[in-house]
């Protein structure tokens, strides 16, 4: 039967990987991977990990399965950071671990399917590559709109209205909570709160994928435009992953929540993404909710982990200042948060940006401001330059 099936393209980032691997000019500059990378170029496990890896070792006693909730201790110290101390809509918000944050946006793809069987998700363009994947393969059609210009480094924000405006009651929308991947534009606060207003008058769903927190502006401020949404709405999920902001990418750590209107349907969705979480992985992987719990325990490696967190976040600010300061015509750059920031070019221009000058970045223009250093902002617009960037 296999001979039947059609292949598929690998994943084009894999194949970046590669190439800058067997690349042994010295010079070369990675901005391709989807990870943080820091002054030396490594991935490091953060300080406050190991020691809650230590801490686990020590003290960890049993590892019985725990339940497709997973770790609910997890789930619900990551609330006041996520959410706030105490928002309003507390006692609506029910949580369950996942698999990463792909996990959660898989999980709850299916619970909107199950919800409401017409439901269709509206999606701002370019996005994530895997969001749409994601939720057609949970049988949700996908409806996308023009989200940015890249000539122009601007929201098209007449269509984001436009396509919400438009949609019926009940459809989804996917929002990038902060740090948006790959464009690294987000919405002012001006914007977001037009947007709430659209949601709200046309009673449509928020599904807010929040995969960056404190990757910005700081945990509080990346969580504001989420907490301003859900403070208005009746109904949302929220997608959150603890892979970047914990640097804990393969141990695949994320929550799904979900915001109900009232107690009767809480219980539903709660028992509901049990059932699902059941029959796709039965379980979660422990181990990084695990360090994520210890983590937030404990007031020292609390402290350890948001200092960490704020070097992360200055490095990668500082190098979206090195770059805006190198070239006129680059200071969007500076504007833009997280790790991502989307060059108008062709899959031509990029294959040749790394042919010719050594600068890795994806076809599609995407660059992880955490591949470089300050010191290579003049070599990257040089190469730019040179390729009639
Ligand atoms: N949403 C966005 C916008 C992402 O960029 C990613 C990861 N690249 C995810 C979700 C998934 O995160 P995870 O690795 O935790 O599954």
């Amino acid at each position: 039967m296999f001979d039947e099936l059609k292949s598929r393209p690998a994943d084009s980032l894999l194949a970046l990987i590669k190439a800058f691997q067997a690349d042994d000019r010295p010079g070369k500059i990675d901005l391709g991977v989807g990870v943080y990378r820091d002054s030396m170029g490594r991935t490091p496990v953060m300080r406050a990990v190991k020691a809650a890896e230590q801490f686990l070792l020590e003290t960890q006693d049993s590892k019985k399965y725990l339940g497709p909730e997973g770790d609910l201790q997890f789930v619900r110290l990551l609330q006041p950071i996520i959410f706030g101390k105490s928002p309003t809509f507390a006692q609506r918000l029910v949580g369950i671990q996942t698999p990463g944050g792909s996990g959660a946006l898989r999980l709850g793809a299916e619970l909107i399917q199950a919800a409401n069987p017409s439901a269709r998700l509206l999606l701002g363009t370019p996005s994530w590559p895997n969001h749409a994947p994601i939720f057609s393969s949970a049988r949700l059609p996908v409806k996308e709109y023009a989200f940015v210009d890249l000539m122009s480094q601007q929201v098209k924000f007449e269509s984001v209205v436009a396509c919400l405006s438009s949609a019926r009651e009940g459809d989804v929308v996917l929002l990038h909570g902060c740090c948006h991947n790959p464009t690294g534009i987000d919405f002012t606060m001006e914007q977001w709160r037009q947007i709430t207003e659209i949601l709200v008058a046309h009673r449509l769903v928020p599904f807010i994928d929040l995969a960056y927190q404190g990757l910005g502006d700081g945990l509080e401020q990346d969580a504001a435009p989420t907490r301003m949404i859900l403070e208005a709405v009746d109904e949302a999920l929220i997608a959150y992953s603890c892979d970047k902001n914990f640097g804990l990418y393969r141990e695949r750590v994320g929550a799904l929540y979900v915001m109900t209107r009232n107690e009767d349907a809480l219980r539903k969705a709660e028992s509901n993404i049990a059932a699902l979480a059941r029959v796709n992985w039965s379980m979660p992987p422990d181990h990084g909710a695990a360090v994520v719990r210890s983590i937030l325990e404990s007031e020292e490696m609390s402290a350890m982990w948001r200092a960490e967190l704020e070097e992360i976040c200055l490095r990668v600010n500082g190098n979206r200042a090195a770059l805006a300061a190198a070239a006129l015509d680059l200071t969007f750059i500076r504007r833009q948060r997280g790790l991502f920031s989307n060059l108008s070019m062709s899959k031509e221009t990029a294959a040749a940006l790394r042919a010719r000058h050594g600068i890795y970045m994806a076809d599609s223009g995407r660059m992880n401001l955490a591949g470089m250093q300050p010191a290579d902002a003049d070599a990257i617009v040089a190469a730019l330059r040179a390729e009639g960037c």
